[in-house]
């Protein structure tokens, strides 16, 4: 069977995308991937029935998280590949920080509410149930009751930083975030870099800090940010993802399978899974298609 690509970057019902862990695979077989990853924000319980439901796909599961980490005042996205999502250490951890994001939903509410914007913390809490609680479930809601006519302008009016249903988010450092997934035996991997003031130098400080990649391809990404960062990853001597970021249609994000990892670049990534994996501690791991 010829590589067919690898999107290594998805959000289901798990976290805050719209579709769930089988979903996701079904459209990842539609688009005839070889290998998939899960990485729901800050958690790994979507992970069981992600590698369930590739069973008999011939895809190669990649168990991930996307940790929401700080650096400097910065929020930075870490992406963890092909973990050992049974880590206890990780799975307790990112317990704590759902907890954290159900509060901090709870003082979302409250601020609109304080505004003006009533929403029923009750009904978006039953749509959030066991996911990690983030800006997504509120907007949509905003959304749904009429507040905002779509999902970009209900971030814009209402949830980014200075408007009224802003509240930052209790992060954990970014060395901190890639300690936690070297420890769950997987890749430390920087999302996204376009998203940052400056790039380079926080794509430096990660590797100082003991990351392995950089998501040099993402929806967010045009063809000049590709080459920058993939260059950039090569003088750093950083491993290269790529991933859509999927939230289902209409969301932050790409269709599945719409950015891939060529064959050559997989295998880099693979090869350096398999043996940070094997000096971790934790069982091997397994890349065969299943
Ligand atoms: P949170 O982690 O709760 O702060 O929410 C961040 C998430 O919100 C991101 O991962 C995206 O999924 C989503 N997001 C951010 N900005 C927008 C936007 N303008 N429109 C739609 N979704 C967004
Ligand atoms: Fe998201
Ligand atoms: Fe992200
Ligand atoms: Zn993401």
């Amino acid at each position: 069977m010829p590589f067919r690509g690898a999107d290594l970057h998805s959000h289901s019902t798990c976290s805050d995308g719209r579709e769930t862990p089988a979903t996701l695979v079904r459209r990842a077989v539609e688009a005839g991937l070889s290998a998939f990853a899960l990485t729901d924000h800050d958690a790994v319980h979507g992970i069981p029935p992600f590698e369930e439901a590739c069973s008999g796909t011939g895809i190669v599961p990649v168990a991930g998280v996307e940790l929401s980490v700080v650096e400097g005042d910065e929020e930075i996205h870490l992406l963890g590949l092909f973990l050992d999502a049974g880590e206890p250490g990780l799975a307790g951890a990112l317990a704590e920080v759902r907890e954290a994001r159900d509060r901090r939903g709870e003082a979302m509410v409250e601020r609109l509410a304080a505004h003006g914007v009533v929403l029923d913390l009750a009904q978006i809490r039953a749509k959030v149930g066991a996911a990690s609680f983030g800006r997504p479930h509120v907007a949509r809601e905003l959304v749904a009751k009429g507040h905002a006519g779509s999902m970009d302008e209900a971030f814009e009016r209402f949830l980014v930083k200075g408007r009224p249903g802003w509240v930052p988010k209790a992060r954990w450092s970014l060395a901190k975030g890639i300690g936690a997934v070297h420890a769950a035996g997987g890749l430390a991997v920087l999302a996204h870099p376009v998203w940052y003031g400056d790039p380079e130098s926080l794509v430096a400080r990660g590797k100082e800090l003991g990351a392995d990649g950089l998501e040099a391809v993402h929806p967010d990404h045009d063809d000049r940010a590709r080459l920058r960062f993939s260059a950039l990853a090569g003088r750093l001597g950083l491993l290269v993802s790529a991933g859509s970021d999927h939230h289902g249609s209409g969301e932050a994000g790409a269709e599945v399978g719409s950015c891939r990892l060529d064959e050559a670049a997989w295998e880099k990534l693979a090869a350096a899974a398999v043996e940070r994996r094997a000096g971790s501690g934790r069982p091997p791991l397994d890349l065969s298609p299943r």
